[in-house]
């Protein structure tokens, strides 16, 4: 049974870092999914590209809605038969609503063999990420320390970004966020099995945290296994603030916050 819908009115307003609203989960239904965010206070979402062949549906949504922002970049996951180099990427990035560049990253987890076209694709785009000037969105599973290392070889902290989705350990958290990186939590960190990353959540400094829903993806309790959407990112945002002992309204203000600063400030919206 759903629980029941808050007025908006009185909701601290939440932003969705990272979504997927052009996969097919949600064709004819962005309309829906735009009312259920009101009614949850979620103002804003970043559409995460995840290949240039999906671009243009990213991009679309951005124009078409004011509170929609996109990314460009070629999601670790994929192929290697789709490639960009660093200029076409950056080239790309230069449309007002992109934001930032990803998601990109590392996948030990998902895909396997000889991962070269991996890394040399990461590395492109922390150099397209540095030639425009906007942050990176990264993807990390089970290639932590690979991650961190191509981020610091490349001088990736002269633009920053996020570890979208995170779920590596401690360690991992405090060299991204020395790094100058901010860590964001999903619906993961509302499941019973997640420990480990709910003591992250409590640690990580207000400041350098975002939340997201990586929807269609990973829809938090009470909701888990169904398709998720970006007004869901509340779920997220109060289970971190019950692990914190504090009320969801910092918690809100200070991801709102962050998310204005890493993202519009610097793409000057
Ligand atoms: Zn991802
Ligand atoms: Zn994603």
């Amino acid at each position: 049974m759903a629980p029941e819908l808050r007025a908006s009115g009185n909701l601290p307003g939440l932003i969705d870092s990272h979504c997927h609203l052009d996969f097919p989960e949600f064709n004819g239904k962005i309309g829906a999914v735009r009312e259920e965010m009101q009614a949850h206070g979620v103002t804003h979402a970043l559409c995460i590209s995840v290949g240039l062949r999906d671009l243009p549906n990213v991009l679309n949504l951005a124009e078409t809605h004011a509170n929609f922002f996109a990314t460009v970049g070629i999601h670790p996951d994929h192929d290697s038969g789709e490639a960009a180099s660093e200029v076409e990427l950056a080239e790309l990035a230069k449309h007002p609503k992109v934001v930032a560049i990803g998601e990109t990253g590392l996948d030990y987890h998902r895909v396997s063999g000889d991962l070269e076209w991996q890394r040399q694709r990461f590395r492109a785009h922390i150099r397209a990420a540095r030639r425009c000037g906007k942050p990176l969105v990264i993807h990390t599973r089970e290639a932590a320390d690979d991650t961190l290392r191509i981020l610091r070889e490349e001088g990736a902290a002269e633009v920053g970004g996020v570890f979208h989705c995170f779920t590596e350990s401690q360690g991992t958290a405090e060299q991204a966020i020395e790094m100058g990186f901010h860590i964001s939590f999903s619906g993961i960190v509302t499941f019973k099995n997640a420990q480990a990353l709910k003591e992250i959540a409590r640690q990580v400094p207000l400041e350098r945290m975002l939340v997201e829903t990586d929807a269609p993806y990973l829809a938090p309790v009470p909701f888990r296994g169904k398709v998720n959407q970006p007004a869901w990112v509340r779920y997220v945002a109060e289970e971190i603030a019950r692990l914190r002992g504090v009320a969801i309204e910092p918690i809100a203000e200070a991801t709102s916050r962050n998310f204005a600063k890493l993202f519009l400030g610097r793409a000057g919206i």
